[in-house]
């Protein structure tokens, strides 16, 4: 099959071995849109090392091809990920507890730029039928942007989201939804600095300035929220959190249900945040034009689900959507 893959040094789209089932509750899907996000590409670029050679790749929608006796799914059925998965091995995986080091899709297990992949049941999610497939494939940035629920934020509080990018945009129209009427979303140069302080602060990009603001812009005792994933250690001034007694939470991921919920009825809004589809070969173009802007999201189309029936057809169909 056709992958992207890092390898020494680099990238390539390379014909690979298929992955094959391996556990009762494997999944084998056929990737039929992916969105490239920012992790793939600081590991296409080499800023996040892993162990190569590596399937690139973590947000998708796919179609079932096959699965394991106790996996729960039929071919044929539209699916994306949850892309972090439990190691099953650190401290916390073997007290029951939440995984501490998540394995993820695209840097620690082999991802979604590629034809097939194969992934636990428990990470799978049904989308439905009818879901065009660039919302299904960013079913991941959704739950990804829910996670900032997960912090104990006050619906009625001055909130900032720092930062002038798609994610910024995305978080804006979660917290919309929830009922947060007073949150602005900015990039750091767009703040008056005579604007009053934040009761919460949400970064998109944590980099040493981006957190430096955050810490300016938070009253005493206020929120900063951690969502991103930047590839390096950030610096932060400790002294100034402690000073101001601010509380910092950091995010992972939401409920995906319920991004797929909120995909699925059009109840959040997502069309202008979609970008063009690239096939595999135009890896390069993809990379850069994802690099270039932050404003929409940028697909590979990596392939039409075989048309065995009309079902298959109408998939066909969904890969062009
Ligand atoms: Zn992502
Ligand atoms: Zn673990």
């Amino acid at each position: 099959m056709r992958a992207l893959v890092r390898r020494a040094g680099g990238v390539r789209l390379e014909d690979i071995a298929p992955p094959r089932l391996q556990r009762d509750d494997d999944v084998l899907i056929q990737v039929v849109l992916a969105g490239v996000c920012r992790t793939d590409v600081y590991v296409a670029r080499g800023a996040l090392p892993v162990n190569e050679p590596r399937v690139i790749g973590h947000e998708f929608a796919g179609v079932v091809l096959a699965c394991g006796p106790a996996a729960g799914f039929r071919a044929g059925e539209r699916v994306t990920v949850d892309p972090a998965m439990a190691c099953g091995a650190c401290a916390s995986c073997r007290t029951g507890g939440a995984c501490a080091e998540p394995l993820f899709m695209g840097v620690q297990t082999d991802g979604a730029f590629a034809e097939q992949v194969v992934v636990p049941a428990a990470y799978v999610l049904r989308t439905p039928e009818g879901m065009a497939a660039k919302r299904a494939a960013y079913v991941e940035p959704v739950a990804a942007a829910l996670a900032v629920l997960n912090a104990p934020l006050d619906p009625a509080g001055r909130g900032l989201i720092l930062g002038d990018n798609r994610i910024a945009t995305l978080t804006g129209r979660i917290l919309a939804i929830h009922g947060f009427s007073d949150v602005t979303h900015a990039s750091a140069q767009e703040i008056p600095e005579d604007a009053a302080p934040f009761d919460f602060v949400i970064e998109t990009q944590a980099t040493a300035a981006s957190l430096a603001v955050m810490f300016d812009r938070l009253k005493p005792h206020g929120l900063g929220v951690l969502k991103s994933r930047p590839a390096a250690a950030v610096p932060i001034n400790v002294a100034q959190a402690v000073r101001k007694n601010l509380r910092l939470h950091a995010v992972a991921y939401g409920p995906f249900e319920r991004a797929i919920e909120l995909l699925a009825s059009g109840a959040l809004a997502i069309d202008d945040l979609l970008g063009e589809a690239f096939a595999l070969e135009d890896f390069e173009r993809a990379f850069a034009q994802s690099e270039a802007s932050d404003s929409a999201k940028i697909f590979f189309a990596v392939s039409a689900p075989a048309a065995p029936d009309a079902r298959g057809a109408q998939a066909g169909q969904l890969a062009h959507a």
